[in-house]
Order: structure tokens, then C-alpha cells, then sequence
């Protein structure tokens, strides 16, 4: 059966659950490994690899995940993140290479997207209730929005890198840095580095949203990702790839949302208005070299809209894939870099 060799990409959790199952069912020589991670799903399929291994390597795995989560989650009050959150000053804050990492990369993707990704965005995501804090009984006013815009901005976080480690510093005392975004990308990059220190090469990692692949599967065929369409529930497919040792990501405005007022509160925050985004754009897909790349790039994509996203993924020679909304159905849109990992 084809779905045997097909890792589904669902476009909500709901499809990345469904999706899959018979992939599980199917794929008898295949290894596969699954648990919770940030709020989210995890899952490792592995071919070539004794059954014996599957013990010690679920552990593994869920460690590694379980150690970025300390780091990164802005919903767990001890991490790295919330601690350095809650400091009140400006001398620089010791951090690990990989917080060092995930911030930089964070904020060339926020300067490249004109700050439409902004790791800083924090105060604002949880004034509309998608952070640790409660979701609001209104729509906040714009005093409140303008209050909560003031503590955000790319240019009051810096990296510094020193002979004996990196650093955070923030320059404005409230500023609130959510890695959120991009913690799903970064969590499978680690996955795939855990499985390279394990020898293993023939692997399909994913947390999230995000996937990444390399060499082949169980049936000696490359892996490939399936891209669902947003609102069929018979699992149809709108796009297969192979992502040829690439990470893929999806962000999109329909998993994540509230109602509130009529209107329907999306938890993609656009940094310039304070406010959820609202336009025609469902979801953006982006294939690059790390998943922590691609995870970066989709929610700047998101927030820009579809004709800023398809500039700016032409300007940046991104592989971006955009689903648009076009009255009751889809629309789509890939760019040239996208159209290379395509299957037939
Ligand atoms: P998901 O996989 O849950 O869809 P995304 O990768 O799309 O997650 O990221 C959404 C999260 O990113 C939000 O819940 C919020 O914490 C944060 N966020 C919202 N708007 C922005 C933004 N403009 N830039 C960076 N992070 C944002
Ligand atoms: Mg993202």
C-alpha cells in the first residue's frame, strides 16, 4: 500500500493523527516511536533498525525533548527562557549554545521578514490569550494592545558570543522573548542529531508541525511527506514531497484559534498591528536546510499574507508552499524552489 512509505504532514492535529494511522499500521519493518513533547505530538520512524533499540532509543528521544523543553517553554516558570524572561536587568545572561542558536537564527528570520517574526511578540500573545496567561473575556482595547506593543522589538535582544560562552541581553525589562514558533523545528533538528549519534542514517523525525527526513524508508524508497488539504477529512493529499534530507514546516491560522465577539482570534500575532492576523492565508510550508529554519520562515510568511509571502519567498529563493482560502474552497501556490522537492 502507498501509504506505507508516506509520512503525513497534517494540517491540523487532528489530520497529523488520523493521517497517520495507517502508516503505523502498515509499516511492519519499519521502527516507530512516538510520544508528547510541548504541548504537541512526536513521532520517529526508523528503517533498518533492530526492534532491541526500541526501548533505550524512546527514552533517548523523549530526554533530548524533555531538555529543550526546560530551555525553551515560556509555559514552564523554571526554563531558560522564563527565568531570563522575569530578569529585570540588562547585563548580559548567561545561555547555552543552543539558546544561543535558536535566538540568532530567530532574529535573522525576524530582520528578513521586516520583523513579521518576532521572537519578542510575547507580550502581545498573551494579551489575547495564547501564552501562559489567560484568554481575554474581550477583545482588549487598543490601549491595552499599544501598552502591550511597547515591550516588543527585535532590536532590545542581542546574542553576545564570548570565548567562554554565549549570551542573552535585552536592553527593555519587560521585554518577553517566545520561542514558541520555532521550538517544534528546533526540537526535530536534535531528534535527527540524536539519530546520527546513534549510527542510525534511514530516519523520518517529526515535533509538531515540523519534519525531517533522511536516507530511506523501511520499503528502500525515499520517505515522503504528505501535505493535507486543510478541510478534507478523508485524508487527501495536495501535495507529496521529498524532502531529500531537508526539514519541512507548517504554520497555519485555522489549528490554533478562539472565538470571541464574532470574530475569530487567530494565535499568529502580526508584531506591526498587535493584533491576530485575519487574512486569506490558511497555511504556509517551508522545505529548508533545518527544520529550525523552515519553522522560523513559515510563521513570518503567515503573518506577511499571501501576496508578501509569495515576494518575499521568490526575494529569498525560499521553498515555500501557501494553501489560500477562495470562497468555500482552496487555492494554492509554490514557488519554484518548492516545485523541486514535489513528487509526481
Ligand atoms: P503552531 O505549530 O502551534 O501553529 P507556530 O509555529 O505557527 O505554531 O507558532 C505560533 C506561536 O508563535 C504562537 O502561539 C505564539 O506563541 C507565537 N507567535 C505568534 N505570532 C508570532 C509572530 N508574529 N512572531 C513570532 N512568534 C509568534
Ligand atoms: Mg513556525
Amino acid at each position: 500500500m502507498r501509504k506505507n512509505w508516506l509520512y503525513c504532514i497534517g494540517l491540523t492535529a487532528l489530520f497529523l493523527l488520523s493521517g497517520c494511522d495507517n502508516h503505523q499500521r502498515d509499516a511492519d519493518s519499519a521502527l516507530i516511536l512516538e510520544g508528547r513533547t510541548m504541548g504537541t505530538f512526536w513521532r520517529v520512524s526508523l528503517a533498518g533498525v533492530s526492534p532491541d533499540r526500541r526501548e533505550k532509543l524512546q527514552k533517548q528521544v523523549q530526554q533530548r525533548l524533555d531538555n529543550d523543553d526546560r530551555e525553551l517553554s515560556t509555559w514552564k516558570p523554571e526554563s531558560v527562557i522564563s527565568r531570563f524572561n522575569r530578569y529585570r536587568g540588562s547585563e548580559p545572561q548567561p545561555v547555552s549554545d543552543n539558546m544561543a542558536d535558536i535566538v540568532t537564527l530567530s532574529l535573522r528570520i525576524g530582520q528578513k521578514t521586516r520583523g513579521e517574526m518576532d521572537i519578542t511578540v510575547g507580550p502581545l500573545v498573551n494579551l489575547w490569550g495564547f501564552g501562559p496567561d489567560k484568554q481575554p473575556i474581550r477583545i482588549p482595547s487598543q490601549a491595552q494592545i499599544d501598552a502591550a506593543r511597547a515591550l516588543t522589538g527585535l532590536q532590545h535582544l542581542r546574542v553576545i558570543q564570548r570565548s567562554e560562552g554565549a549570551y542573552l541581553q535585552k536592553d527593555l525589562p519587560d521585554l518577553y522573548v517566545d520561542l514558541s514558533t520555532v521550538g517544534e523545528g528546533f526540537a526535530t533538528d536534535h531528534l535527527a542529531r540524536l539519530m546520527e549519534q546513534e549510527g542510525i542514517n534511514n530516519y523520518l523525525v517529526s515535533v509538531g508541525g515540523a519534519v525531517l527526513t533522511r536516507g530511506k524508508n523501511a520499503q528502500g524508497n525515499p520517505w515522503k511527506v504528505a501535505i493535507q488539504k486543510p478541510t478534507d477529512k478523508e485524508n487527501a493529499v495536495q501535495a507529496r514531497v521529498d524532502l531529500q534530507g531537508h526539514g519541512i514546516s507548517t504554520s497555519g491560522s485555522y489549528r490554533n484559534y478562539y472565538e470571541l465577539d464574532g470574530q475569530r482570534i487567530s494565535h499568529i500575532i502580526d508584531p506591526e498591528t498587535g493584533r491576530p492576523i485575519q487574512h486569506k492565508l490558511v497555511s504556509a510550508t517551508v522545505i529548508a536546510t533545518t527544520a529550525l529554519e523552515a519553522d522560523g520562515w513559515d510563521t513570518g510568511l503567515m503573518v506577511l499574507g499571501e501576496e508578501k509571502a509569495k515576494a518575499l519567498a521568490l526575494r529569498e529563493h525560499l521553498a515555500v508552499y501557501l494553501i489560500i482560502r477562495q470562497g468555500n474552497g482552496f487555492t494554492t501556490w509554490m514557488s519554484p524552489q518548492f516545485n523541486a522537492f514535489v513528487l509526481p
